[in-house]
């Protein structure tokens, strides 16, 4: 049996029409009845938790969320992905949670920085993408030359699925190249209102134009796109309504469903018996009167029932699963059953880890969940010295969630955050103060980046003896290489060709 389960997630830099491309996506699933919900929604679930105020300030979303919603017998899990142009480590990780994505492009400025990042993301795990070119009710670039630009900067084989009928003032409609029909803009907002012409005349001057589209790139092949290698390209308007069904018809229909997941060695099938998933995200502190947290577990395989009990990979001990949440668009509400796919929320005090393995008989542990490279460092630096117990604790917990990477220096007492945004520094200092009321400061640190060390035990050893300036232990006591420049990391990688100095790690 195929699952009916597509669990994906949408992929843009900030403006590029994602919020609303989103809130589009959950109307046509009839998940929400008013357009401008999602934010409206999103700033009152803000509004209950104290730490986020930085992202009220700032107007944007730090953390990622869950919607689902159904259409023609599909299950739809889109793991929301912060916008902001300063990630963090949480977007990364949510994609390693999803099966698909869709890179929503602005017509007028093609593919932009975030984009390309989290396009590379998708990329490292082969995750097949979905081009929506939004805003063609706008003036924008040339189609062509949108297509080459993803093509050459992607290295991806692009093929158009449809094409806009001028773009701006020109824009007279979409051709979809399966069905032959155009759909037409109307009315004075000039949106798309669900009328679809068949046998649509194409005026003369884009009629060329046209058939240049439809001759001049591949076919769609499912298996390139499975791949990751093709990527359909949809043409549309998420604020006027364009290409929005085509879009989702697509992802019902070319969309993977569940994919097996690497445990070491083997590959975990959606179809095992057993109820496995692993942990992409913690949340906590959505009250901050309560310590509670919400673990997110995308489910890899079996049918989850309400009070199952499970085993954590970092515990080695069952905890039953009483109320676990599925992320309703409009509600958190309450999940009896869910299967591969499928994204629970399961409230717990921290015995719940990033990266840990959930499963009923605690014989399998999912690999492939990365830490990254932290690209910013930095050293903290308490102003109550007494304090030095909580900063530890405060910090292991927020590594424990994915906020930042810590790192603690074999010699000294100074103590290390990375981070890849800068947002994620401006996270820690506000949790620090409105949880743990610890006062800290951030300094900069003498290293630039940060490497795991692996290799055999020996060969550990023998560098730690001569570069124990430059070392530390992560949270979980594993070695890792403090360096000063990309080219200290060359150069320790020349020198021991035994180690190897990675910069994720995997957990
Ligand atoms: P996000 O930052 O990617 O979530 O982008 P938003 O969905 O908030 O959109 C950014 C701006 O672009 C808003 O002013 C939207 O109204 C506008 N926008 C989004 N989609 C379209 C579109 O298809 N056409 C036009 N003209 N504007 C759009």
């Amino acid at each position: 049996m195929t699952s009916n389960r597509r669990t994906f997630a949408i992929i843009s830099h900030p403006d590029a029409g994602k919020t609303t491309l989103t809130e589009k996506l959950l109307l046509q699933g009839g998940a929400i009845h008013l357009a401008g919900e999602v934010k409206a929604r999103g700033a009152a679930r803000r509004a209950r938790s104290d730490w986020m105020k930085i992202e009220q300030q700032r107007g944007i979303s730090v953390t990622s969320s869950v919607m689902t919603f159904q259409k023609d017998g599909i299950t739809f899990n889109l793991l929301d992905t912060p916008g902001h142009e300063d990630f963090s480590e949480d977007t990364y990780r949510t994609l390693t949670a999803v099966d698909s994505a869709i890179m929503v492009i602005d017509a007028a400025k093609g593919i932009e920085p975030q984009t390309r990042k989290l396009f590379e993301v998708c990329r490292l795990r082969s995750v097949p993408i979905i081009t929506f070119v939004n805003k063609v009710d706008r003036e924008g670039r040339d189609p062509f030359e949108l297509l080459d630009e993803v093509a050459d900067m992607l290295a991806l084989d692009v093929s158009p699925q449809m094409w806009p009928i001028g773009m701006g003032g020109e824009f007279e409609g979409l051709l979809d190249f399966a069905t032959e029909t155009v759909s037409r803009p109307e009315g004075p907002s000039r949106e798309f209102l669900g009328t679809r012409e068949t046998d649509a005349a194409i005026p003369a001057r884009f009629a060329e134009e046209i058939e240049l589209a439809r001759g001049g790139y591949p076919e769609f092949d499912l298996e390139a796109f499975r791949h990751g290698d093709l990527t359909p390209v949809y043409f549309g308007s998420a604020l006027k309504n364009f290409g929005v069904e085509e879009l989702i018809d697509a992802i019902a229909r070319y969309a993977p469903p569940p994919r097996p997941q690497p445990a070491g060695e083997e590959l975990i099938s959606p179809e095992r018996d057993e109820v496995t998933g692993f942990i992409f995200k913690v949340q906590a502190n959505m009250d901050p009167n309560h310590r509670d947290r919400i673990a997110f577990m995308r489910q890899v395989s079996g049918t989850f029932k309400r009070g199952m009990k499970l085993v954590p990979s970092g515990l080695g001990k069952p905890i039953a699963v009483h109320s676990p949440i599925l992320f309703f668009a409009q509600d958190r509400e309450l999940a009896d059953t869910a299967e591969a796919g499928d994204i629970i929320g399961i409230p717990n005090h921290g015995t719940l880890s990033v990266g840990d393995t959930l499963s009923e008989k605690n014989q399998i542990r999912f690999t492939g969940l990365p830490n990254f490279a932290p690209e910013i460092l930095r050293r903290v630096q308490l102003k109550d010295p007494t304090k030095t117990k909580q900063l530890r604790k405060a910090l292991d917990d927020l590594s424990e969630e994915g906020v930042i990477q810590v790192f603690y220096p074999e010699i000294g007492s100074q103590w290390i955050v990375g981070v890849v945004g800068q947002l994620q520094l401006e996270v820690l200092i506000s949790r620090l103060e409105a949880e743990y009321k610890v006062e800290a400061v951030l300094e900069p640190s003498p290293f630039a980046t940060a490497r795991w060390i692996r290799g055999s035990e020996a060969a550990q050893r023998s560098f730690a003896e001569f570069n124990r300036p430059n070392l530390a232990k992560d949270r979980d006591g594993d070695l890792v290489f403090m360096a000063k420049s990309p080219w200290d990391v060359n150069y320790a990688a020349e020198k021991n060709p035994d180690l190897a100095f990675s910069a994720t790690k995997e957990r």
